[in-house]
C-alpha cells in the first residue's frame, strides 16, 4: 500500500507537481504498446536526477513498494506495466544529451532521450548511432538499453548491446554505481553492463549512458525487390550473403502486410501485387562501391526469382519506403486491434523453413498470421491477428498457435525474442528456451541485485 504518508514523503522529495495520484493522470502510465494489457500504479513519480531516484528506492525498500521503471511506453511485452501496483518511476525528465565527444567517438546521454533525436544530433556532427528501432521517433534510449533494442540496421551494425560503453545505474537497494566509461576495453571484474542490458528494468534503473559512435557513412541506397512469392524472397536472403556483401538491412514484407499498409496509408505501394518484398539497404563511402554492390545484389535477386529491382537513391524515395516500413505495426493494428505479436529469431539460413512453417500454421489454424521484419538477421515479427475470431475461441487458438510457433523456432535453433523482450507476455514460454539450471541462475542474479524484489516484480522469470 502506498499510503498518504508515503506519498507526502515523495512530494517532499520531488515537489507536488511530479507526484501523480489522480486516476486520470495515471491512465497514460497504465498502458504501453502491448496489445490488450493494462495495469494501474498507485502513483507515478517523475524524478529529475539519480540522487532523487536513489532516495525513492530507499523509501520503496523501507515500505516494500513495487517500483516499475518507465521510458516512453512503446514497449510491446508489457515491461513498463506496474502489474503489482506501487510506483511507476518515469524517466521522462531525463532528456539531456550531455556530450558528443568526437575525440573518443562516444556520446553521453540521459535515458529519456528519444532515440531518433539522438541519431539526428550526432549525424549533424558527421557521426552515426546505428540502432534504429522502428519506434525511434517515440522510444527512449533507456528503454532501448532495457530491451537491448534492435532495428533493421542490425544486420550490419548490431543492436543496442553493441554500443554501450558505460552506464550509471541506481541499484534496487538504492546505491548509485558507474560502470565502464569513455573507454574501448574493460575487463576489470564482471561484465555487469552486459547483465543490465536487456534486463527489462528488473535489475537496476539506468540514469546515464555512454554510447559508442561510428563515422557516418557518406552514401546510402535502398533497394525494394519484389518477388513472385515468399519462398523466392526468403531463399534470396542467403544468396545475398553468399556474395560476401553485408547489407545494412534486409527487411522482409509479405503481400498481406503490403495490403494492410495500402489501407492504412491510403496510397499505393510499388509492385503491390508481388507475393513478398525484400527491402535491402547498402551504405559506404564511395558511390562507385555502392553501385557495384547494389548491381551484384540486384543480379543475385533476379536470378533467385525477383520480378524487378527498384533503386531508391533520393531522400524522397528512401523516405517513402521507410515511412511504409515503419508504419507496418500501426497498419496491422488498424486491421486488428488485438493481436499476438511474436518476435522470434532463428539462424538466418533457417528463415525459409520458418516462413514455410508460419504459412502452414496459418492454414491449419485458420488464423490470419502476418510475418514481417528483420529477416536479414533472422528476427521475424510474427503477428497473429484476432480479426473476427470469436472471443470464446481467441485465447485458446492464439495460445496454441504461439506455442506451436515457439516450439518450431527452438527446433530450428532459435529463441523466443530478438528485441521486444519477455516482460509479461512471453514469460510462460521461457522454459521452452531456457533450462531449469539457467532459470535458477537468473533468479539468483535477480535476488543478488534486488533482495526485497521491489524492482519491476512479476516480469520475465516471476
Ligand atoms: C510501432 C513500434 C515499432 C517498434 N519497433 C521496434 C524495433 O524495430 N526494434 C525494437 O527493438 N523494438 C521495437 N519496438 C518496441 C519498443 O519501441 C522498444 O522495446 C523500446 O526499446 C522501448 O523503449 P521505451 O522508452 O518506450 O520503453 P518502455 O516501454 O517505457 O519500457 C520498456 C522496458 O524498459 C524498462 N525501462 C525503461 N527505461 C528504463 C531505465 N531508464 N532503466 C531501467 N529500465 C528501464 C521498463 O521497465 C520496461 O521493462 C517497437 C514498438 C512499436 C510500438
Amino acid at each position: 500500500m502506498v499510503t498518504n504518508d508515503i506519498i507526502q514523503k515523495f512530494k517532499n522529495l520531488l515537489g507536488d507537481k511530479f507526484v501523480l495520484t489522480e486516476k486520470n493522470d495515471l491512465i497514460p502510465y497504465s498502458k504501453d504498446e502491448t496489445s490488450d494489457a493494462q495495469a494501474f500504479p498507485d502513483a507515478v513519480l517523475k524524478p529529475e536526477n539519480a540522487q532523487q531516484i536513489s532516495q525513492i528506492i530507499r523509501i520503496a525498500n523501507e515500505y516494500l513498494i513495487p517500483v516499475t521503471p518507465r521510458g516512453l511506453g512503446t514497449g510491446v511485452s508489457g515491461g513498463a506495466l506496474p502489474i503489482k501496483g506501487g510506483i511507476v518511476l518515469s524517466l521522462e525528465r531525463f532528456t539531456r544529451i550531455i556530450d558528443i565527444d568526437k575525440g573518443n567517438m562516444v556520446t553521453v546521454v540521459e535515458p529519456g532521450v528519444i532515440t531518433g533525436k539522438l541519431s539526428e544530433a550526432v549525424e549533424k556532427q558527421g557521426l552515426f548511432y546505428p540502432p534504429d528501432p522502428a519506434s525511434l521517433d517515440s522510444c527512449s534510449i533507456g528503454g532501448n538499453i532495457a530491451e537491448s533494442a534492435g532495428g533493421p540496421r542490425a544486420v550490419k551494425y548490431g543492436t543496442t548491446k553493441d554500443y554501450v560503453r558505460g552506464l550509471e545505474i541506481v541499484l534496487p537497494t538504492g546505491e548509485m554505481i558507474t560502470l565502464g566509461g569513455r573507454i574501448h576495453k574493460d575487463v576489470t571484474g564482471y561484465n555487469i553492463i552486459g547483465i543490465i542490458i536487456g534486463s527489462e528494468g528488473t535489475l537496476a534503473i539506468v540514469t546515464k549512458i555512454i554510447l559508442k559512435l561510428l563515422p557516418l557513412p557518406k552514401f546510402r541506397v535502398d533497394l525494394l525487390i519484389p518477388f513472385q512469392d515468399f519462398r523466392n524472397a526468403s531463399s534470396a536472403i542467403n544468396k545475398i550473403f553468399e556474395t560476401s556483401i553485408i547489407p545494412v538491412n534486409i527487411e522482409f514484407i509479405e503481400k498481406k502486410a503490403i495490403n494492410a499498409l495500402k489501407l492504412y496509408l491510403e496510397e499505393d505501394f510499388p509492385f503491390s501485387e508481388a507475393g513478398a518484398h525484400l527491402l535491402v539497404g547498402i551504405d559506404g563511402n564511395t558511390k562507385e562501391n555502392i553501385e557495384k554492390e547494389y548491381e551484384t545484389i540486384g543480379e543475385v535477386c533476379l536470378n533467385a526469382g525477383a520480378i524487378d529491382v527498384f533503386v531508391a537513391d533520393t531522400p524522397q524515395t528512401k523516405e517513402r519506403l521507410w515511412k511504409a516500413r515503419r508504419s507496418l505495426h500501426d497498419a496491422l493494428e488498424k486491421k486488428s486491434r488485438i493481436m499476438e505479436r511474436e518476435d522470434v529469431v532463428v539462424p538466418v539460413t533457417n528463415i525459409p523453413d520458418l516462413l514455410d512453417f508460419i504459412h502452414r500454421l496459418s492454414e491449419e489454424t485458420g488464423l490470419e498470421i502476418v510475418p514481417f521484419g528483420h529477416a536479414g538477421d533472422g528476427n521475424v515479427h510474427v503477428n497473429i491477428l484476432k480479426m473476427d475470431t470469436p472471443e470464446s475461441e481467441w485465447k485458446r487458438k492464439s495460445n496454441e498457435a504461439v506455442e506451436k510457433l515457439l516450439k518450431e523456432v527452438i527446433r530450428l535453433g532459435g529463441t523466443l525474442s530478438g528485441e521486444h523482450g519477455i516482460g509479461i507476455v512471453k514469460k510462460k514460454f521461457i522454459p521452452l528456451s531456457m533450462s531449469k539450471a539457467e532459470i535458477d541462475l537468473a533468479k539468483r542474479i535477480k535476488q543478488a541485485f534486488d533482495p526485497n524484489n521491489i524492482l519491476n516484480p512479476g516480469k520475465i522469470f516471476q
